[in-house]
């Protein structure tokens, strides 16, 4: 089969959606197509809040906050690797793309806070849970509108080149079958990381002793750097791909961030097997799984109190109560510190003590000696919960090469002609390490850029 676009996008995760909006609302006809049988990608299971400063905003001022905190951090963030000129756009287009977002419908709870390893409170929340807020309002959009179609099971293999020029793709249907699909305008490649991908980790891998099967992932089954590969056939040039960012917070069976017990980053502390403290778990995402890889066992518990869950049906971000996971096994509740010790296997004594060492610093605010500054609440009303977390794989920071106009960059320097990439599957914004909460930014901010670039492009 043939199909025709002005704009063909392959993946429909968060910048391939938010670059095909963004095409048709430019004007352009668009055909995206995602390989799995739904929309979503790694957006779709990500926190959902994404960092934005609406400058001179209440917020922002309560916050201290500014665009130009946020350039700093994100850029010192990621060792100063990130290339400076994409950080500047992604932080000085981040509101914006709320405002779009809020335009299409998606709707924001009030006010801001920290994501994990996000060093500031300067993330938006979506009203609806995890990343789903996203895909309900890009999906209205596509049912709304006329020439913007979404085809589900269509993988793309390779890129039709002419005269130089990407001019479509050769995608592989649901039975094997071959799919043609012409570009007029441009091909935006937006197929997310290669999380899953352990042959590519392994290859790629620079920061990490090993990151082998043993090694589970967040990421969706689909994460499999396609697109870096297809990129790379037609010359174009991959930065950084030894960046690979872990997370402290993956689920000890399946790797993924469901079950996770914490609220908020504020009120819970993280102990190893022997109930002791290890760092500051307000810390860059690399520096705390660092730490909990030199933990005996890389196993650690988060511990919370009822601050968070006063009640016990309140959900976390996968809409999982403690009261279930407490009953599915996933999580432990003790009345006392010393219960809760108990059904852990952790000394009892060495977990009162850290929880009242933890707490003697929220009561004045002085760092503790991690260095952690991050405080609400104590830990000191009953229930207390538990919940076991294990390093995972998290999200590729290296890939395609990209300008501020999200053109596809070669490996002689040159712009690809008819080539245009958001998203994970590009590298070189977020450094060595990204901050949390400026995935969800990447996504609209780059998907937005590339869909306009690929809409007026001739
Ligand atoms: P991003 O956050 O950059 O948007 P996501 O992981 O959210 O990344 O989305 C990428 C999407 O691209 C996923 O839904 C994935 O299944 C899809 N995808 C990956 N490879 C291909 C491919 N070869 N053909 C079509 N879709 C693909």
């Amino acid at each position: 089969k043939e199909y025709t676009a002005d704009v063909v996008v392959i993946g429909a995760g968060g910048a391939g959606l938010a670059a095909a909006v963004t095409a048709n609302q430019e004007g352009a006809s668009v055909i995206v197509i995602e390989k799995m049988p739904k929309v979503g990608g790694n957006t779709i299971l990500a926190g959902g809040a994404l960092n934005a400063v609406d400058e001179g905003s209440e917020t922002a001022i309560a916050n201290k906050d500014s665009v130009e905190l946020h350039y700093t951090q994100t850029y010192e963030g990621g060792d100063k690797q990130g290339d400076q000129e994409l950080v500047r756009t992604l932080v000085t287009n981040a509101w914006d793309g709320v405002e779009w977002l809020q335009s299409l419908g998606m709707e924001f709870k009030e006010g801001t806070f920290t994501v994990l390893g996000g060093m500031w409170p300067r993330a938006h929340k979506p009203v609806e849970p995890v990343g789903t807020g996203f895909f309900n309002a890009y999906q209205n959009y596509i049912d709304s509108n006329e020439n913007i179609d979404l085809y589900l099971e269509v993988t793309a293999k390779e890129f039709i080149v002419e005269d130089g020029k990407v001019v479509g793709v050769i995608a592989e249907g649901k039975t094997g079958n071959k799919i043609t699909l012409h570009a007029n305008n441009g091909v935006v490649l937006a197929t997310g990381g290669f999380g899953q991908n352990v042959e590519m980790r392994q290859e790629y891998n620079t920061l990490w002793a090993n990151l082998d099967e043993s090694i589970k992932s967040t990421n969706h089954a689909g994460a499999t750097g396609d697109g870096i590969i297809m990129a790379e056939a037609v010359g174009a040039e991959l930065v950084q791909m030894g960046n690979i960012q872990l997370l402290p917070m993956g689920d000890p069976e399946t790797g993924s961030l469901s079950g996770n017990i914490e609220m908020g980053v504020e009120n819970r502390i993280f102990v190893n097997d022997e109930g002791n403290r290890f760092v500051d778990e307000g810390a860059r995402r690399d520096v705390m799984t660092t730490a909990l890889f030199e933990q005996p066992n890389s196993h650690m518990w988060v511990i919370l109190d009822s601050h968070d869950y006063p009640t016990g049906d309140e959900v976390n971000n996968f809409n999982e109560s403690i009261n279930q996971l407490v009953k599915d096994g996933r999580a432990f509740k003790g009345d006392t510190l010393e219960e809760l010790a108990e059904q852990i296997g952790v000394d009892p004594a060495n977990l009162v003590k850290a929880v009242e060492g933890f707490n003697t610093h929220v009561a004045d605010k002085s760092a503790d000696e991690f260095g952690r500054t991050l405080y609400q609440d104590p830990i000191d009303q009953g229930p207390y919960y538990a919940g076991a977390r294990i390093p995972t794989v998290h999200h590729t920071m290296g890939g395609v090469k990209i300008n501020t106009d999200a053109q596809v960059i070669s490996t002689t320097g040159d712009i690809i002609p008819g080539l245009y990439a958001a998203g994970e599957v590009t590298g070189g914004i977020h450094g060595a390490n990204r901050l949390g909460g400026n995935a969800l930014t990447d996504t609209v901010v780059f998907g937005r850029i590339a869909g306009a670039s690929a809409a007026q492009a001739k």
